[in-house]
């Protein structure tokens, strides 16, 4: 039975490919993203309509209250109602704690962990008030179990998100609702772009030494690919983890053990 989904930072990378993926399984979904990728939330939205499914493009930046109020709203009026939260919003940032700022502190703090809590508190509220339950996904991180140097703000974020995730995961087991997150590792996108050039720059590497540097970690043998955890997070998203819940769960390809 298809399901009424958000998914938030879905104008690329991990998020569309999460979008798509749902869509694909049946769902219907609302892509977000902020203003500055509203062609391409569009696009994402026209694609899943291609295939056959529902989809609302919704433009709201994750770290503003009433934004993620709206997105909320917005939702269920497009949709009907809100079943699944994918709080995937998230930034990255390299540089050595002794350089970061308290704006780089704060920046970080208010689209990761502030922009995750408003997704998951308003999904809930939502959630409560239909009824029915429903499901709040959550992006953290292999760094909220294994923080990297040079990404200090950005372990610290992701940890924090692995710790929400747990207490909403208690608060709201009584309204029927389950709260998980997705830890990826090393993913292909346009983070992992940022993260492989700005580690070269601190290691005096070349571009794609850095990203390559790290993949030697990967059991597996192969850098991600956003599919790779859309696949998982469309099982948190269908009835087969209904008992499931407080997890934070890599998808790595074996580079940290829980
Ligand atoms: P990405 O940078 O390719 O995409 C992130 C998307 O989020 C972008 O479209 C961006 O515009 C959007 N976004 C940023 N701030 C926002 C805000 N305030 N409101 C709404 N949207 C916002 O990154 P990605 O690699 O696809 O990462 C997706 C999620 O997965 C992030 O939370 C990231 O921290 C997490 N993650 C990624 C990796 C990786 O290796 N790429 C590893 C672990 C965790």
């Amino acid at each position: 039975m298809g399901k009424n989904v958000i998914v938030t930072g879905a104008a690329r990378g991990i998020g569309k490919a999460i979008a798509l993926r749902l869509a694909a399984d049946g769902h219907d979904v609302a892509v977000n993203d902020i203003a500055a990728n509203r062609d391409e939330v569009e696009a994402v939205a026209q694609e899943i309509r291609a295939a056959g499914r529902r989809s609302a493009a919704l433009i709201a930046d994750v770290s503003d209250e009433d934004a993620v109020n709206g997105l909320v709203a917005e939702t269920a009026n497009a949709l009907g109602s809100l079943d699944v939260m994918i709080a995937n919003a998230g930034i990255a940032q390299v540089r050595p704690l002794l350089e970061v700022s308290v704006a780089d502190w704060d920046r970080m703090m208010a689209v990761n962990l502030r922009g995750t809590f408003l997704s998951y508190q308003a999904a809930a509220e939502h959630m409560i008030k239909q009824g029915n339950g429903g499901k709040i996904i959550g992006a953290a991180s292999i760094v909220a179990y294994r923080p990297f140097a040079l990404l200090g703000p950005y372990s610290a974020s992701k940890w924090a998100v692995r710790g929400l995730t747990q207490a909403a995961a208690m608060e709201w087991a009584k309204y029927g609702i389950t709260v998980n997150a997705y830890c990826p590792g090393i993913v292909g996108t346009a983070m992992w772009e940022l993260i492989d050039e700005k580690l070269a720059e601190s290691e005096g590497l070349r571009k794609g030494q850095a990203i390559a540097k790290y993949s030697d970690l990967i059991h597996l043998g192969r850098v991600s690919v956003p599919e790779d955890v859309a696949s998982y997070v469309s099982y948190l998203a269908s009835p087969d983890s209904d008992y499931m819940t407080g997890q934070s769960v890599m998808i790595d390809g074996g580079i940290q053990f829980s």
